[in-house]
């Protein structure tokens, strides 16, 4: 076995400290609402909760699935909650967030995939707050393509869908998902009109032509929006780094994608789907 790779300087953060960091962990701990910034153990959330922002997981946080980068509890989620859509909007509300980003996690067991509390989310969250622009990071919903219409129909600005990775690793890190289906769902949503963005981890061994030819897949898919982000282990039980990759690379990947077609490409070290999202509101699609 490999011996473990240490962790590179250019990966240090800020430490959540500060009046907004404590705002928010108020309003998320009094709505009882879950986020994917404390479930993924995101190095970022410093910097974003110090800013007043948050992405909210709605769906419960028990995940059907296990894909083995992602520190989400996986399980037989239980019943979920119909009140939730008003307790998101009503925290996003609260905090004044100017762009709000939601995800879930996969309800493979439901026959809508969650798609009616995703769809009330949405539309909650633009009654209460008209001005905010909304992101939705949308779950594989396992080619039933009526429950993804009903996800990316109440006019929120940006429909997001992580490939997460190259294909060659998908048994390894998405065991239950499938490369095709994935883009296949990123196509659909473009040609219902809507701005589409994806994301891929690095550092979970994947090649320099595998990330560019994910990077030609997903543009001939119709993907707006990329970000590439450096994969951090979160507990030892979850599949190990194979490379931190250094940040000139992520500046390489950034130029290359461009250069391939996607219209905007988010790419460093500590990048995560949800990192700078305002920036991606306005990309021309
Ligand atoms: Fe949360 Fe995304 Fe910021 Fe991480 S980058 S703290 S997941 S909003
Ligand atoms: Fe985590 Fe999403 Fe995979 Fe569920 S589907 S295990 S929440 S990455």
């Amino acid at each position: 076995k490999a011996k473990k790779v240490k962790k590179p300087d250019w990966l240090r953060v800020k430490l959540p400290v500060g009046k907004e960091y404590a705002q928010v962990r108020k309003i998320v701990d009094e709505n009882k609402l879950h986020t994917i910034c404390e479930s993924g153990n995101c190095p970022n959330m410093g910097e974003c909760w110090g800013a007043g922002t948050a992405t909210f997981m709605i769906l419960g946080n028990v995940c059907t699935r296990s894909c083995t980068f992602c520190a989400v509890a996986t399980g037989r989620p239980p019943e979920y909650d119909e009140a939730e859509p008003q307790r998101v909007a009503e925290a996003i509300a609260t905090m004044g967030v100017k762009h709000a980003v939601i995800t879930s996690v996969n309800r493979d067991e439901l026959k809508d995939r969650g798609a009616e509390v995703w769809y009330q989310t949405v539309k909650k969250v633009k009654e209460l707050s008209p001005e905010t622009t909304i992101e939705t990071l949308i779950p594989d919903v396992k080619g039933n393509w009526d429950a993804l219409y009903r996800m990316i129909e109440p006019g929120q600005e940006v429909v997001s869908h992580n490939i997460e990775t190259v294909e060659r690793l998908y048994r390894r890190v998405r065991p239950q998902a499938k490369y095709p289906r994935s883009l296949e769902q990123i196509k659909l949503t473009k040609e219902a009109g809507k701005r589409t963005k994806s994301g891929i981890m690095l550092g979970l061994g994947e090649t320099p032509d595998e990330v560019h030819k994910a990077m030609d897949d997903a543009v001939a898919h119709g993907l707006d929006i990329l970000t590439l982000g450096q994969y951090l282990q979160p507990t030892k039980m979850h599949i190990e780094v194979a490379e931190f990759i250094h940040p000139d690379q992520f500046d390489a990947y950034r130029e290359e994608g461009l250069k391939r077609g996607l219209k905007y490409v988010e790419s460093g070290p500590l990048v995560r789907s949800s990192y700078h999202a305002e920036r991606h509101v306005n990309v021309p699609i």
